[in-house]
């Protein structure tokens, strides 16, 4: 048995980016961008009003309140563009997004300006500037967009189409597929038979390997034996990155998981951690036809599912992902009540987090153990009870993890 600190770091050093592929804005989101990538335009590309108005030279307006009349040469929709110079005591009726014409160096808004028979009153002076927005004023020609390492979400790709970019380098998404052995599940919706339960690691893996980012290739359920698995392994690793299994790795006599992946040709990298929930926990790594392989074997029970996802699974996925931020978020928080556990693991508690006087502070969600679905659906965060610590008197300053599920 090996601690979290080491399961930990075992599997993020395994982590290798996949490669790289060049995809279309619009196939883009939730990819992480492979290369740095500078702006060929600046934006906005020319100088533009901000609003709806006249398009005035600021010395026109100098006079005061209600004394600049100006001549209206045009209006000017956005999307066009006026191509002589605005003179003295002329004005162009400027949309927003409009170019502003050359000469002009203030918009007046329409709210503070009268047009009256081809002339237009203005209602004070006007700074040079004054509701205009000035070229590159968002982004400059040359100018680092996008950084190695971004996911690409809404922010990320408007700001690529704004720069007129059709696609992007980003690295290949990970594929994964999901083995859910348990002679005693059926699928909701069927009869529940005696001694059968519904699976529930189908949907919550499922819903856990679509959130972070990867490709759901396969997802199969498995009998508990070994002819069974080997065959899924071999066809799991044939079309995944990562395998997944749930169920069936701890020391049950149709546990058969650990050797399954052994004869599919994986190399133990470990098998249980010195932590509650999924003690059990296994990785291993193989190799198809010199690609690389990793399996995951997650105990069945769900939360331990949940909470090694979270701690070991999505990082491990965010990394070959090529992402550079793939340590679960982290806060500090003092425990409301004491917490008393027996030495040797470190604890997964599920808490709730509330701010009192500006500090995080974490209750226990209810029941905590392995096979409890319930509380991880009022679960704000993970608080780390270390292994050494057995009593943790109310008040303690204990790390908590975010999940994203
Ligand atoms: P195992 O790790 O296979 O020994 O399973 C541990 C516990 O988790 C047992 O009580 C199983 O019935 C339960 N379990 C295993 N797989 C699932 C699943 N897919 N959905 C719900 N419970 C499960
Ligand atoms: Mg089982």
């Amino acid at each position: 048995m090996i601690a979290f600190e080491e399961a930990r770091r075992l599997v993020i050093e395994e982590a290798r980016i996949l490669g790289k592929e060049r995809v279309s804005l619009d196939l883009a989101a939730g990819r992480v961008a492979a290369e740095e990538i500078r702006s060929r335009i600046s934006v906005p590309p020319f100088r533009n009003s901000a609003v709806d108005g006249y398009a005035v030279r600021s010395e026109d307006t100098a006079a005061g309140p209600g004394q600049t009349r100006l001549k209206l040469l045009a209006e000017q929709p956005a999307g066009e563009y006026f191509r002589k110079i605005l003179r003295a005591g002329q004005t162009v009726k400027v949309m927003t997004g409009a170019p502003v014409p050359a000469g002009a160096e203030a918009v007046v808004p329409v709210e503070e300006a009268k047009q009256l028979e081809g002339f237009v009153v203005i209602s004070r002076a006007f700074k040079p500037g004054e509701n205009v927005r000035q070229a590159g004023e968002d982004v400059v020609r040359g100018q680092v967009i996008i950084k190695p390492g971004t996911v690409l979400k809404a922010p990320q790709l408007g700001l690529l189409a704004a720069c007129g970019v059709r696609s992007v380098p980003v690295y290949r998404q990970p594929k994964v597929a999901v083995l859910i052995t348990g002679n005693e599940l059926c699928r909701p919706g069927e009869k529940l038979r005696p001694g059968k339960i519904y699976d529930a690691n189908s949907t919550i893996l499922k819903t856990l390997v679509e959130s972070s980012g990867a490709g759901l290739v396969s997802i199969k359920q498995v009998r508990d034996n070994l002819k069974s698995l080997l065959a899924a392994f071999n066809t799991s690793a044939g079309q995944a990155d990562v395998v997944i299994t749930s169920g069936g790795v701890s020391v049950g006599d149709y546990d058969q998981v650990k050797e399954a992946a052994r004869r599919a040709g994986g190399r133990e990298i470990f098998w249980q951690v010195a932590q509650k929930p999924a003690k059990p926990l296994a990785f291993y790594r193989l190799k198809i036809k010199r690609r690389p392989v990793w399996i995951f074997g997650l105990p069945g029970n769900p939360g331990a599912v949940m909470i090694s996802f979270e701690e070991y699974v999505r990082p491990f996925i965010k990394k070959i992902s090529g992402r550079i931020d793939f340590w679960p978020r982290e806060v500090k928080a003092s425990l409301s009540v004491p917490f008393k556990k027996k030495k040797g693991r470190l604890n997964f508690v599920r808490v709730k987090l509330e701010e009192n006087l500006g500090r995080w502070q974490a209750t226990p969600a209810g029941k905590q153990e392995s096979g409890i679905i319930s509380t991880l659906s009022e679960t704000d965060g993970l608080a780390l009870i270390p292994a050494g610590a057995e009593f943790l008197p109310a008040g303690t300053r204990v790390k908590v993890h975010l999940p994203e599920w």
